[in-house]
């Protein structure tokens, strides 16, 4: 046929409407038989099959469609595809002029309905093949015009295209396809409930919002199935989910080159003011609030702040004792206001007793360069330590306590035959009584290697990763994900060999899903770059160094995980004890088998709650029977609430502080009436000289009255001396290892504060 007569025969076979329908059915579903196609055209094979073989006929000599010889099936020829795909072009054309059918995009614009849109997003979003995409959008665009709605929106095409993609078994595009984000009535729900949070405000519900979304992408984007199922069906516990795939947990930060201004506190230097008077003591410590404010941002849970006296030493050169004072007093009340928000990180100090030996010779950092050393700031470090702990001390103006920062002190061996370490510890002691908000770091244990630091989310790391250095500056931890114990015990079903099997089995996905959080949090420091301090280079490295921070592993259930296997109670016998620490040891075997290419560290304590959701899906599970059963123990070894008496615990403890290399706590919590300061600092001598516990705190409630300002030890439904008893009655103790007022207490927080265990001394 010439071809000006095949543009004729075409022209003419799409004259009838049935025979450009029999072109676009057969382009959206494949190659089809006349009896097929009468069906799907709603025709009767009797009454209409001549009309119909007419049309047929027609569309073959326009080489439009062709019979498939062996199937008898008709399909499209090339020619037939492009031009099914030209009578698409021409509807698009017509609605679009016509204005019947106006989607509104996620953009926020309204925009004719262009199917054109489908196939390119099925292939950018979805990498599905061009020709599967063109198919699928055929089908979206005549179910939508089915539904005769003028105004659509673009989540809803795209849920008619997820449909179409589920119905086809193509999960896996539906997948890449999918919306994350909530239901109306969720993020109603939200609004309702943010004043129960911590820190409610409208930015908290905005904050609430996105974490429902970025959770949601790590389970369906970051992670594989396997580990999303496993923090689904509560085997592990991902803490931080709402962060995970966005940022590291927390940093230890190295103060020098930021008060040095090689670095500056934000990454940039361009957003924050600089301070009038960088080289005064006032002025590095607005850089620091500078630093704690802007890295803020970057870690999910905490940042510390290491050789916080040693570093600042050099500044109080010829300040008087009331000038440091105010100076601090002014940083702590900053910090204090910043802490009380959603989006500020808790902040810990480690504070030194003495130089450490490997700082003594290293140059020191100060406003004027004389060539000195660390080792040359023994007496000013302790001077500022004094202040800082008093300054701790005083209440504000209303007589509440200042629970941030937590203070770190680290007892190395030399402070305790000093006169000026004893009596830091004294003052230490003294703020412990007061206001518990110290922890105290036994430096003198040999495991606590050459230096450690801890943080507020109660994580630790040590000089024996490469050297002092590497392993405790400029590092964080990645992120901790938690194994569910007792979930192990159940599935081993009393078998030993499964138990371990199955703990190797959850150590192997905990370590590739740190794995891919450090791939993370490298692609959003170097590729995506919204972390910029972060991200400068100093010595030959970046600031936060990457491939020295570690992963954490933690567990939940240890008693009860035990007491399932054997039958026999940790609280009061050897043999689970045995059992206990081997379980534990195992998942530091298998950390140390990963060294030196990768650090990772088994924690005791978790970043966020984590037993009462493991707890609550072991129940939804069957793996629990009774749904009154009790939450598993977090932060301990041994369950918080049964009464066993002191000696047993240290003994217990102290087994597992020398292998949770990667935090811990005891938490010593104290009845009234509470031990004397002098008690407290005897008590705390001999833990360090007798015990091989690395951390430990003292904890007192206390109840503090709106009404009188006043404070009064252990918790009152009434205030004391006043009798006020109304909502503005607040409780503070230390849940999960951190204080708190009861206004930010959950369910979880009260009954962890209310049903603990307390000890005399
Ligand atoms: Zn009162």
């Amino acid at each position: 046929m010439s071809s000006k007569n095949l543009l004729e025969s075409i022209l003419s076979a799409l004259s009838n409407e049935v025979r450009a329908e029999v072109l676009k059915l057969i382009s959206m579903e494949g190659p089809l038989s006349f009896t097929e196609i009468m069906e799907r055209l709603e025709m009767n094979p009797k009454s209409d099959a001549g009309k119909f073989g007419y049309h047929l006929r027609t569309l073959a000599e326009a080489e439009l469609i062709k019979a498939d010889e062996s199937s008898g099936k008709y399909f499209l020829t090339l020619l037939g595809q492009d031009v099914a795909n030209f009578i698409y072009g021409v509807e698009d054309a017509v609605r679009r002029k016509k204005g019947d059918m106006l989607v509104r995009t996620s953009s926020l614009t309204i925009e004719p309905f262009d199917r054109k849109k489908i196939v390119d997003a099925l292939i950018r979003e979805a990498g599905v093949p061009r020709k599967l995409a063109e198919s699928i959008s055929k089908e979206a665009e005549d179910r939508l015009k089915k539904l005769q709605v003028r105004y659509l929106a673009g989540a809803l095409v795209r849920e008619f295209v997820n449909a179409i993609l589920l119905e086809k078994g193509l999960e896996e595009y539906r997948h890449a396809l999918t919306r994350l984000g909530q239901p109306v009535y969720d993020v109603t729900t939200t609004i309702k409930n943010a004043a129960y949070k911590e820190y409610p405000s409208p930015e908290k519900v905005h904050s609430l919002a996105g974490d429902a979304v970025i959770e949601e992408y790590m389970l369906l984007k970051i992670l594989p199935r396997t580990i999303a199922d496993a923090h689904l069906c509560g085997a592990i516990h991902m803490n931080n989910a709402n962060y995970w795939a966005l940022r590291p947990a927390n940093i230890q930060h190295d103060l020098r080159p930021i008060l040095q201004g090689k670095i500056a506190a934000d990454g940039t230097g361009l957003m924050m003011p600089a301070h009038y008077s960088q080289r005064t003591f006032k002025g590095a410590l607005y850089t620091l609030n500078c630093l704690l404010r802007s890295s803020s941002k970057l870690v999910s849970n905490s940042q510390s702040l290491n050789f916080f006296n040693i570093f600042l030493a050099p500044y109080i050169k010829g300040m008087k004792d009331e000038e440091i004072r105010s100076d601090l007093r002014d940083f702590v009340y900053e910090l204090n206001s910043s802490s009380n928000g959603s989006s500020f990180s808790p902040v810990s100090i480690n504070a030194e007793l003495e130089i450490p030996q490997f700082l003594e010779p290293i140059k020191a950092v100060g406003p004027e360069d004389k060539g000195e050393v660390y080792g040359d700031y023994y007496d000013a470090s302790l001077r500022l330590l004094e202040i800082f702990l008093d300054v701790m001390k005083e209440p504000d103006g209303e007589q509440k306590p200042l629970l941030h920062p937590a203070v770190f002190l680290k007892i190395r061996k030399k402070a305790l035959v000093t006169d000026v370490g004893h009596e830091c510890l004294e003052k230490a002691c003294q703020l412990a009584q007061k206001w518990g908000t110290v922890y105290f770091v036994n430096h003198t244990l040999p495991w606590q290697q050459e230096n450690v630091s801890y943080s507020a989310d109660l994580s630790r790391v040590d000089s024996s990763w490469k050297d002092w250095a590497s392993g405790t500056l400029r590092v964080g931890a990645l992120d901790n994900i938690t194994l569910n114990l007792p979930r192990i015990a159940y599935e081993a079903n009393g078998d030993d060999d499964r138990l371990m099997e199955r703990l190797r089995e959850l150590l192997e996905l905990s370590r590739e899903a740190l794995s891919i959080k450090r791939q993370i949090v490298e692609e959003r420091i170097f590729s995506d770059r919204i972390m910029p301090l972060f991200k400068e280079e100093l010595d030959g490295n970046t600031y936060f160094r990457l491939s020295d921070s570690p992963g954490i592993i933690s567990y939940v259930g240890l008693p009860e995980a035990v007491q399932y296997h054997t039958g026999l109670d940790l609280a009061d016998s050897e043999e689970p004890l045995k059992l206990s620490i081997k379980i534990v040891e195992a998942m530091d075997d298998y950390c140390k088998q990963m060294l030196p290419s990768t650090r990772l560290l088994i924690s005791s304590t978790t970043f966020e709650p984590a037993a009462q959701r493991l707890t609550n899906l072991d129940v939804v599970g069957g793996y629990l029977k009774s749904k009154s059963v009790p939450i598993y123990t977090e932060h301990s070894n041994l369950p918080l609430a049964t009464p066993i008496p002191l000696k047993r615990r240290l003994h217990v403890e102290e087994s597992f502080q020398k292998i949770t290399r990667g935090g811990h706590l005891f938490d010593l919590r104290l009845e009234e009436p509470f031990p004397t300061d002098e008690m407290l600092n005897n008590y705390t001598r001999r833990i360090v000289d007798t015990a091989s516990i690395g951390l430990f705190t003292f904890t007192r409630d206390y109840t503090y009255c709106w009404h009188c300002k006043t404070i009064s030890y252990g918790f009152h439904e009434k205030c004391p001396s006043c009798s006020y008893d109304g909502n503005r009655l607040m409780l503070y103790t230390k849940t999960f290892g951190r204080y708190k007022p009861s206004k930010i207490w959950s369910t979880y927080d009260r009954a962890y504060a209310m049903n603990n265990q307390r000890f005399t001394l």
